[in-house]
């Protein structure tokens, strides 16, 4: 089989807005997720469907220029099995845009399984465990906001609550955080993300000591994603897990978190990490150091997050509650049918390949008036 031809469509959709408001968290604000949607086509008829996001300042849609002029050129002839190869092969062409290289490569695990009539989790060892459980995090509001809303995620089903900390005001987190325990009760797993958001090792374990009384799960990403020493003294002065999501992108990086003993817990992406292959990678270098992983999210549209829950069933090491649930951050989604996420667990879809399919309606809608800026 060869891959013949590379389509990109860029779509948007717009966020939840839980206050009412556009959500922000210490990343900034979010209004809207602009992507890219790729099919990668094949002599055999096959065509894969992948998805490029990003929460970060390169955004999804941007990132299409990337597959279109560099990634589509090294990937158009060669045979999509070979999965090893082509993620070199991009990983040579051009340096970083993980997320524009993940858009091509969960489509090639989408040809393969629909060729060999098989889910992408048989292709990645084979489920371990049947569903996923969930996280859902609380964006900046008021205590009371979020409280509420933490609220009626547990409503929904969700187990674990993670709130959205390294804000300029710190009494807010913490009252956030007191607030938000006091609401969903002690027997439910709270955890709280800085988003790098706190300047300095000394500030960082301050906050956190501020919040342990309140049970927290685990402690995400505290400092900038560079601050290994920093992260490493952190861990050394909390008794929390802390849990590395930023400093931890592809596989090197998440092996100089390893080094550096900078992280209890690793929080993995399919995304950033370059697609399904290098995700696995992660995995299997994080258990080798003892370390389970739990998935992350940008958050993605169906197609993404089938690629993670695809991974998730078959990861042996996957440990804390994991965000496969991007689609339940838009607006709606674009899949019909729409993945099962039920009570707070996502399941895999069990058509062969990815197991999406695109509503056609939806798509074309999602096309129209793109934003000329994305927040
Ligand atoms: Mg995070």
């Amino acid at each position: 089989m060869k891959i013949t031809k590379v389509r990109t469509v860029p779509v948007w959709c717009a966020r939840r807005r839980p206050y009412g408001q556009v959500t922000r968290t210490a990343l900034g604000p979010a209004a809207i997720s602009d992507y890219t949607i790729v099919f990668v086509d094949t002599d055999a008829g096959i065509t894969g469907i992948g998805e490029v996001c990003s929460v970060f300042k390169r955004r999804g849609a941007l990132l299409r220029g990337d597959v279109d002029h560099a990634l589509a050129p090294a990937v158009i002839g060669e045979d999509p099995f070979r999965i090893a190869h082509l993620v070199q092969k991009m990983d040579l062409t051009l340096d970083g845009v993980e997320e524009a290289k993940a858009g091509i490569e969960m489509a090639l695990w989408d040809i393969m399984g629909k060729a060999l009539d098989t889910p992408v989790y048989n292709l990645l060892g084979g489920k371990v465990r049947d569903r996923i459980p969930l996280s859902y995090s609380i964006p900046f509001g008021t205590p009371e906001q979020m409280a509420d809303f933490a609220k009626e995620r547990v409503k929904a089903g969700h187990k674990t609550i993670k709130v959205k900390v390294g804000s300029e005001d710190g009494a807010r987190d913490i009252a956030a955080v007191k607030a938000i325990r006091e609401a969903i009760g002690p027997d439910l797993k709270l955890r709280v993300d800085g988003n790098m958001g706190w300047p300095t090792a000394k500030h960082a374990i301050r906050m956190i000591r501020a919040m342990e009384p309140w049970d927290l799960e685990l402690v995400e990403q505290p400092l900038p994603a560079h601050d290994l020493d920093g992260m490493a003294e952190v861990r050394r002065n909390i008794g929390v897990p802390l849990m590395a999501d930023e400093s931890i992108r592809n596989p090197r990086s998440a092996m100089e978190v390893i080094r550096r003993g900078a992280a209890d817990i690793a929080n993995v992406y399919v995304t950033e990490a370059g697609g399904l292959y290098n995700a696995m990678r992660i995995f299997a270098m994080c258990e080798a150091a003892g370390m389970p992983c739990m998935i992350g999210s940008m958050p993605e549209f169906g197609i993404g997050t089938a690629a993670q829950i695809h991974l998730g069933v078959a990861m042996t090491n996957l440990g804390p509650d994991s965000d496969t649930c991007g689609v339940l951050y838009h607006e709606e989604d674009l899949l019909k049918p729409a993945l099962r996420i039920e009570n707070g667990f996502s399941y895999p879809p069990e058509a062969p390949g990815l197991g999406v399919t695109i509503d056609q309606a939806t798509f074309e809608r999602w096309q129209r008036n793109m934003p000329a800026a994305a927040n």
